[in-house]
């Protein structure tokens, strides 16, 4: 049964924060926009770069088996030849041959179709749909017959447009590591197990984008190869889905909001023989975050054929050769991005007035501390000032002595500012400040020589959404 969250978050509010508070804008809006392409600004610049930050941390600072990549977006384009994107990498793409001429995604129509059946026939098998039932979601019309359309963004490399020079914006970031593997073998001295990680643009011609950062057609990737010996990638497969979903609840988002879902035999991508996605229950129901998959041999075997060169390990002791199977854990910047945004979002009464609140994890924050002189007058803004320039050289510190305190709080609890740090006429009597908690509202006295101390040990502390009460 599609489920919805029974937050008071909406896709509307989203999007509306983001736009207020300049988080993300429509792409190119003096023009009138460009369909669903979006640009960062500040606070959402930062917070990305925290979800990135956080991503390589667990990826990469906290372990001793995964290397960093950053290949190039345009690739040779026998690339695509091998991995098959060029034959294969299509969405069924069927039109609206009634009113509104709407195009749209066979197999997304199917699964709304599924879930509908199944709300009514829990037992009856949702694949079964016939295709002249389906119709089109927005008028009822009937619908073409499917036709395999390629995601793949087309230019052309150099000053001739012809077929030779042809190229494209990879769809994935994934081919540059595994063409990258021997490289990364020779100099990381690596032996399976062992993965390559790297974060980058993907592009791909959508058919229907929408839900905001969700689809996209210009996106952002986080993806890791871990190559392992042939008989041990089941267990490696397992042990990546765990340790991807834990990645999620430790940077905050509610334990019944995320899930992991295991692929059917009919969904499976060409080179793969497992794939489970984390998802999400956003306010749009549950949707992929993250694909984990098991992709065999496949990719190194492909490679190793288009390009003539070998794709194994050979170990230089035994001598021992294998291609090893490759795990991968997949994930999108953009999509984790939001996923948080919605997780944290939240709106409360407090003493009769209403407050909108991001509850983000304070590691994703994009600002840790605001510090704020209560009136901007008596040498608090002086003495504020002083203060904000100690802790920025530690974190992501904010100075604001502008408007009414209240405002200036809504302002920061809108971007999800974990910690306000008050300073008012005691602290130029007494060298205390008031330390005010994003979440809890509660307002302690800290002597200012203690005030960064006490960031940092705040900071550091495990973190639980007060969403779960
Ligand atoms: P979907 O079924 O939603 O089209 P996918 O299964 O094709 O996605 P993958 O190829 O597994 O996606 O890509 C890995 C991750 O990249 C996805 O889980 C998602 O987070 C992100 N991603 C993929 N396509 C997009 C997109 N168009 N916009 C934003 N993020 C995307």
């Amino acid at each position: 049964m599609a489920t919805r969250a029974h937050d008071v978050v909406t896709m509307e509010k989203i999007v509306a924060l983001c736009k207020r508070r300049g988080f993300v804008f429509p792409s190119s809006e003096i023009y009138g926009g460009l369909a669903s392409t979006y640009d960062y600004g500040h606070y959402g610049v930062l917070l990305k770069s925290n979800v990135k930050a956080a991503w390589w941390r667990a990826m990469v600072q906290e372990r001793d088996d995964i290397v960093a990549l950053d290949a190039a977006i345009l690739m040779h384009p026998r690339t695509w030849e091998a991995s098959g994107h060029l034959e294969g990498f299509t969405d069924p793409l069927v039109q609206c041959l009634g009113r509104c001429k709407k195009r749209w995604r066979e197999d997304h129509i199917r699964a709304e179709e599924a879930v509908m059946a199944a709300d009514e026939a829990p037992e009856a098998d949702p694949g079964a749909v016939p295709r002249e039932e389906l119709r089109c979601p927005e008028c009822g019309g009937e619908l073409s017959e499917p036709r395999n359309f390629n995601l793949m963004f087309q230019t052309f490399i150099g000053p001739v447009q012809e077929d030779a020079a042809r190229i494209f914006l990879r769809p994935e970031t994934a081919q540059g590591i595994f063409v990258n593997f021997k490289n990364t073998l020779q100099f990381a001295r690596k032996k399976p197990p062992f993965g390559i990680a790297q974060v980058g643009k993907s592009f791909r011609n959508e058919i229907t984008p929408g839900n905001f950062l969700f689809r996209t057609r210009e996106f952002e990737q986080m993806e890791m190869e871990f190559f392992v010996p042939p008989d041990e990638a089941e267990n490696w497969f397992d042990y990546w889905l765990e340790e991807r979903m834990n990645w999620y609840l430790d940077l905050g988002l509610r334990p019944d909001h995320v899930r992991l879902r295991e692929h059917s035999a009919d969904e499976l991508s060409h080179y793969s023989s497992a794939t489970s996605d984390v998802e999400y229950l956003f306010p749009i129901g549950w949707s992929e975050l993250e694909g984990i998959a098991n992709r065999g041999d496949f990719d190194l075997n492909q490679h190793a054929r288009f390009s003539g060169e070998k794709m194994e390990y050979v170990d230089s002791g035994s001598g021992e050769r294998f291609v090893p199977h490759v795990i991968e854990p997949a994930a999108g910047a953009d999509r984790a991005a939001l996923a948080f945004m919605v997780d944290a979002y939240d709106e409360e009464e407090v003493e009769g007035r209403s407050r909108t609140v991001l509850r983000l994890h304070p590691r994703l924050a994009p600002v840790k501390a605001a510090v704020l002189p209560l009136v901007n007058k008596d040498g608090q803004p002086e003495l504020a000032r002083e203060i904000y320039e100690e802790l920025r050289a530690l974190m992501a510190a904010e100075y604001d002595a502008g408007g009414s305190i209240g405002r200036r709080y809504r302002r920061q609890d809108e971007i999800g500012t974990p910690f306000g740090v008050t300073v008012d006429h005691q602290t130029l009597e007494d060298a205390t400040v008031t330390l005010r908690d994003r979440d809890s509202l509660e307002q302690t006295r800290v002597p200012r020589a203690e005030l960064a101390g006490e960031l940092g040990r705040r900071l550091a502390a495990p973190w639980r959404s007060p969403k779960l009460g």
